[in-house]
């Protein structure tokens, strides 16, 4: 890899660069920008607003600059994929278009899935202590000092097919780690851009859906990502270039290894359950002891969103039952 003055800058394909981004904390580490380059110069995904000074240098090291940019593509509304566009937005002169899938508009836009007061009714229903539900509000402001809010001009769909750079990519969603996370495939070359959809260094997580209108999600995140995988599976591409991390070049082999590790990680719930019933708050704790000592914001929540998801599809299996006590929900075996 070319590295210039602490930038990494790789072409992976003719006229498509890999700008490694960086991202505060150790996972899922650095960001993995793509730049089209050509007849309609695309960046999939921005990093956060720590990435600019980098983007900069990386486009200067290309002979561009951002005003050159006439696509920013957002794979899904998470602040390490959009955090900078709107900041590349003002430096393009306004002549960037910013697309995404509609149902990371909230986040996008507004930096948030829901109101705060829904996650923190979700957040009780899931047994999560009251000195936990206010750092909430600290996880946020960390946010905010990341990312600014963006406004979405294009939406992209499912099967939609898009130029970037000089070639065609066709829009494949891939619901599951968001609502809106959506993969690029470029079908005659055999490369899929999947986002975090798919990510070989570490198993991405199906974060659960909160609904503005009602307490717990009516969505199962850990169904829709086993189909999206079924879908990447069925498309076959050569060659994966994840968001995070290096490529992947045997996907199949990935994507059984996900499964595996999901159905390893039911197992374990399980056989926590066998003991006794609890909260999702409380699996949690005892599935992640890393989250016992430090018990950071940001852990808390994606120790809660994978046990519940994985809660949701074995309650839909008819594994287990929930009860309601003191305001928040038990787990059980069924007998
Ligand atoms: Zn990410």
């Amino acid at each position: 890899m070319k590295t210039h003055a602490g930038i990494q800058c790789q072409e992976i394909y003719s006229r498509i660069y890999r700008i490694i981004l960086p991202l505060p904390g150790e996972k899922p580490g650095p960001v993995n920008a793509f730049l089209f380059t050509g007849r309609i110069v695309t960046l999939v995904d921005t990093g956060t607003l720590k990435a600019i000074p980098v983007l900069d240098r990386a486009l200067k090291e290309l002979g561009m600059a951002f005003s050159d940019i006439n696509q920013i593509i957002i794979t899904h509304g998470h602040i390490d994929h959009y955090g900078a566009a709107r900041a590349i937005v003002k430096r393009s002169c306004g002549t960037a278009t910013v697309m995404a899938n509609e149902e990371d508009l909230p986040l996008i836009e507004h930096g948030l899935e829901v109101p705060r007061r829904q996650l923190i009714k979700f957040y009780r229903l899931m047994g999560v202590p009251w000195r936990f539900q206010v750092s909430l509000i600290f996880l946020q402001a960390i946010f905010k000092s990341l990312a600014e809010n963006c406004p979405v001009n294009r939406f992209l769909s499912d099967g939609e097919k898009i130029t970037i750079g000089d070639y065609e990519a066709t829009i494949i969603a891939t619901p599951g780690h968001t609502r809106g996370s959506i993969s690029l495939y470029l079908e005659k070359e055999g490369i899929l851009f999947p986002g975090d959809h798919i990510l070989g260094h570490i198993t991405p997580n199906a974060l659960v859906m909160l609904e503005t209108d009602f307490v717990l999600p009516r969505r199962i995140s850990q169904i829709e990502y086993y189909y999206s995988l079924d879908k990447v599976e069925k498309i076959s591409p050569r060659t994966v270039y994840p968001a995070h991390g290096e490529p992947i070049d045997d996907v199949g082999k990935t994507i059984a290894l996900f499964r595996e590790q999901f159905l390893q990680r039911q197992n374990s719930i399980l056989s926590i359950l066998h003991a006794g019933e609890y909260t999702v708050y409380q699996i949690g704790r005892m599935l992640f002891p890393e989250i016992r000592g430090k018990r950071l914001p940001l852990e808390i929540f994606l120790a809660v969103s994978e046990v519940y998801t994985h809660l949701q599809v074995l309650e839909k299996e008819g594994a287990l039952v929930s009860s309601f006590n003191n305001g928040a929900i038990y787990y059980m075996l069924s007998s």
